[in-house]
């Protein structure tokens, strides 16, 4: 599923991926888990309307979602909240960021950004985990800190199946969460070895990836610490390029927009590095 239009794909038997439009070249993703009428949905997209295409899609196919899980706060996953009635699971520290931000990020319905859709905080919370049962099928809720402080994965350990949400992406993204955070989150998807994983933002990958990633935030951390050494500036650090930090086979299937979110880790990183000094 490429692209950066509105699209809906069956994953896996009963695992729907959605994709809705968004600013950045692979739009975003969200999910349902279905069992016969009945879905556990993981986030609800970006734009106001493709939430609410995502939702009737479901209505119309006479699914009910009986769980709604926020991966994270990031209101291009978090728009469509209000559409659902089902209780909506967040880690503990999601519904704070989420109202904090959302005046910000989206305003009040009349707002274009907002489409007519209002804020709704999760109302499920979970600090380490927290499992769902979908008849019979468990999904456990997992904390993997380090894209934002509150992220949580999905994992279904029958089809080894997991919906990473932003933890996973195309690179790495930690400026809103903590690089040492995300590396051991990335370290503890991999011990669960998933068959698939379910990303953000761009097509479903394997866990060989992660290994990758997780280098790649090694060596922006190590790089960073050199930095501090030798004082070089937090701009002129910033501005190193992709090339440096990846593979060359990586840095072909990095989308080219995805360098923005290169430039914010290497500040956030070296933030983090001067904080620790
Ligand atoms: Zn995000």
């Amino acid at each position: 599923m490429v692209g950066n239009r509105y699209a809906r794909e069956e994953v896996a038997p009963g695992i729907w991926q959605f994709r809705g439009a968004h600013d950045w070249d692979l739009g975003v993703n969200a999910v349902a888990v279905v069992s016969g009428k009945r879905a556990v949905v993981v986030d609800n997209l970006y734009r106001p309307a493709d939430a609410r295409r995502m939702f009737r899609h479901l209505e119309r196919e006479g699914i009910e979602p009986t769980a709604l899980v926020n991966t994270h706060w990031h209101t291009d996953h978090t728009i469509g909240n209000g559409l659902f009635g089902c209780p909506v699971w967040a880690h503990v520290t999601g519904p704070k960021l989420l109202r904090k931000y959302w005046p910000q990020w989206v305003g009040e319905p009349h707002d274009p950004r907002a489409g007519g859709l209002r804020l709704r905080a999760p109302d499920r919370l979970f600090r380490r985990s927290a499992s769902l049962d979908l008849d019979g099928l468990r999904i456990e809720l997992l904390h993997v800190p380090g894209h934002t402080p509150d992220s949580v994965g999905a994992f279904l350990p029958e089809p080894r199946i997991f919906i990473a949400g932003d933890t996973v992406m195309m690179l790495p993204f930690v400026r809103f969460g903590d690089s040492g955070q995300e590396i051991r989150s990335l370290e503890r998807i991999q011990r669960l070895r998933p068959r698939t994983i379910l990303q953000g933002h761009g097509p479903p990958c394997t866990a060989a990836r992660l290994s990758g990633d997780i280098r790649y935030l090694r060596r922006v951390q190590e790089e960073a610490s050199e930095a501090h050494r030798v004082g070089t500036s937090r701009e002129s650090f910033s501005q190193l390029p992709l090339e440096r930090f990846l593979p060359p086979a990586r840095c072909r299937t990095t989308p080219k927009d995805y360098e923005a979110a290169h430039r914010s880790n290497l500040a956030k990183v070296w933030d983090e590095t001067l904080a620790a000094r």
